[in-house]
This record gives structure tokens, sequence and C-alpha cells, in this order.
């Protein structure tokens, strides 16, 4: 790739999502470039077995397999965040972390969504060995066992309530309970076990969680740890760009076909919002990628007019 490579569509994002967008994009004929490392993907230290035609994956070979799948047709890769997008009459420059720039026709937003961490010692240690973001994708690998919670809000109280009907304990921990009287209610009506007012310290374990540290000095003995604290949001890429954000304030706006509020930009995955999930990702991506490529191909005949045979 030369410094000033002009791309139809450009990718922001590696995961599920974009790879997926790449792909349509790239069948469509189109030149596609990601950004993005495929490492930092949510999916890459997952466990799979909610995905139609896998019983059991593993999120990094499918994300390794769609990536030489993406290639294969031709999209390339440059494993380097976008820093910053400046919109142009002709098209979106990109500026990468190695200064490089980028023209794209059409943009595709992919970056999924940062899940808030704890920032305690073993969280990342024991990622996918116990530590967990996600009730919805992890639960069930949970049957039986003693499991907490951590995090106040409805995200938080919810996951607690999915947990009851799989674990065998549940423990939920929080600094403060901030949910609608009712959840409180039905929570604390639940079985649930609560602990308020404390904070998690450390999570224990070597090879798997064995338990969590408290604020308050007391050892929590669990097998798992659900970190149910929100998303983070996309207010800086939206507001560089002009993007609109849904009612939650949280995740870009996009109609049915994916475009976002600027035309020529697209978005797909967790970044458009819940559920946060790998299948939800790949169809977005899929519209996201057919839709760009189009805008592009409809975009380059009108600055440049018909290829010449
Ligand atoms: C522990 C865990 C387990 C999970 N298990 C499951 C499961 O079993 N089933 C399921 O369906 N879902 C599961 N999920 C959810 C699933 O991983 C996500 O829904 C999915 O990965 C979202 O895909 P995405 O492409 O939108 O974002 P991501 O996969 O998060 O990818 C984001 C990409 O954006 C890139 N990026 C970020 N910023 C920039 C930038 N500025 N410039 C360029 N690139 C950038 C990153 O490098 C990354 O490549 C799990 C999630 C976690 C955390």
């Amino acid at each position: 790739m030369t410094q000033t490579s002009t791309y139809d569509v450009v990718i922001l994002g590696c995961g599920p999502a974009g790879i997926q967008a790449a792909i349509h994009a790239s069948r469509k004929k189109t030149r596609v470039l990601m950004l993005g490392r495929m490492n930092k993907s949510s999916l890459f230290w997952a466990h799979v077995e909610n995905f139609l035609g896998m019983f059991k994956t593993s999120g990094e070979e499918m994300l390794r397999t769609g990536l030489s799948q993406a290639q294969s047709f031709g999209a390339e890769i440059l494993e380097e965040d976008a820093l910053g997008i400046t919109p142009g009459k002709r098209c979106f420059t990109i500026e990468t972390e190695s200064g490089q720039t980028v023209c794209a026709r059409a943009l595709v937003i992919a970056t999924g969504t940062t899940r808030n961490k704890l920032g305690v010692p073993g969280e990342k240690e024991l990622l996918g060995r116990g530590v967990s973001y996600c009730v919805e994708c992890d639960g069930g690998f949970f049957k039986g066992e003693d499991v907490a919670i951590v995090g106040g809000q409805s995200a938080a109280a919810g996951g607690a309530l999915t947990l009851l009907h799989l674990a065998k304990s549940v423990h939920l921990v929080c600094a403060s309970l901030d949910v609608s009287p009712a959840l409180q209610a039905k929570l604390r009506q639940s079985g649930a076990i609560l602990h308020e007012g404390v904070t998690v310290t450390a999570i224990q374990g070597e090879k798997q969680v064995v338990g969590l540290t408290l604020s308050d000095g007391a050892t929590l003995p669990v097998t798992g740890v659900f970190i149910e604290q929100g998303a983070k949001g996309v207010l800086e890429l939206a507001s560089s760009l002009g993007l609109t954000l849904d009612e939650s304030m949280k995740y870009l706006q996009t109609d049915k076909s994916q475009a976002a509020s600027v035309p020529g930009v697209f978005a797909a995955g967790d970044i458009c919002g819940p559920p946060l999930q790998m299948a939800k990702a790949v169809g977005e991506g899929c519209v996201a990628g057919t839709m760009a490529a189009n805008y592009a191909k409809n975009l380059k005949l009108a600055q440049e007019g018909p290829d010449e045979e």
C-alpha cells in the first residue's frame, strides 16, 4: 500500500462485522482495505457455541479463517488503528497510527465496543478462564457453579436473574444498586446474594478463577465472574464525522441498509448496539459491505465515468 492509496471501501475493524463486510464488498469487485487488529476483536478470546452451523469453536479460529477468506477475495489488511477521519468532497481521508493516509469512497465502521473493565489484578490474566463480559454468551459454561456478577446497573441485575437459571449460586457485587424499584424488588426476592457497598479489588486464581477479593477484605469463592458495567460509547468517532447516535447516546444510528447519518458511511456490529452478538455483527457486516460497495461504485462512476473496456 502506498501512502495515498485510494480504496473504494475502507473498513474500520477486523472483528466479525468488519471481516464479513470485507468479504461481501470485495466479492463485488471493489478495492477494499481493512484497518484494525484481529486480536483486539471481542471475539478473539471467546468460545462460541451459539453460531449457526458451529457446535463449539474458538473465536480466534473463526476470525483467522474469515480473514483469510476476505483476503482470498482481494481485500487488503493494514493492522493499524484509524486515528482520524476527515470527510472530503471526493473521499474520506483516514489517518492511521503510522501516519499513513488512505482515501475511501465509502467507509464501514465496525470498531465494536470496549467492555468497561474493572482494572483489577487477575482480570486480564483470567479472561476466558472464568472472567467474562457477557452473560448471554458465556452463562451456559457455568451450569451448577458458584458465580458472581459485578455491576450495579440494569445489565448486571438482569444478568444476575438470567444466571439464577443456570448457576448454583449467584452473587451480585456493586458499590450501589442503581436500577428501577421494580427490578430492585425482583432481584431482592430472586435468591441472588447481594453484596452492596463493596467493590472487587482482585480476581483470584492461577489457571482458572477461584474467587474474588472484595474491598471489605472478604473473599467470595466463585468459579466465574461476569463484569457487566455497560459498554463504552462511540462519542469521539461520531463527533469527528458528525454522525448521529441512537437514543441511548452510546451507539451509532443506522437505517436498514446499515447507512449512518452521513452519506457514504455505513456501520455494523456491536457499535450499532445490542444484542452484542456475533450473529448480528455478521448479518450487519454483510449488509454494510454490500451497500458500501454499491455506494463506492456509483460515486466512482459519477466522478470518473464508466471504465474503459
Ligand atoms: C468474552 C466474550 C465472549 C463472547 N462470546 C460470544 C459468543 O459465544 N457468541 C456470540 O455471538 N458473541 C459472543 N461475544 C460477543 C462478540 O464477540 C461480539 O458481539 C462481536 O465480536 C462484535 O463484533 P464487531 O465486529 O462488531 O466488533 P469486535 O469483534 O469487537 O471488533 C472490533 C474491531 O475494531 C477494531 N478497531 C477498534 N478501534 C479501531 C480504530 N480506531 N481503527 C481501526 N480499527 C479499530 C479492533 O481492532 C477490532 O478488530 C463475546 C464477547 C466477549 C467479550
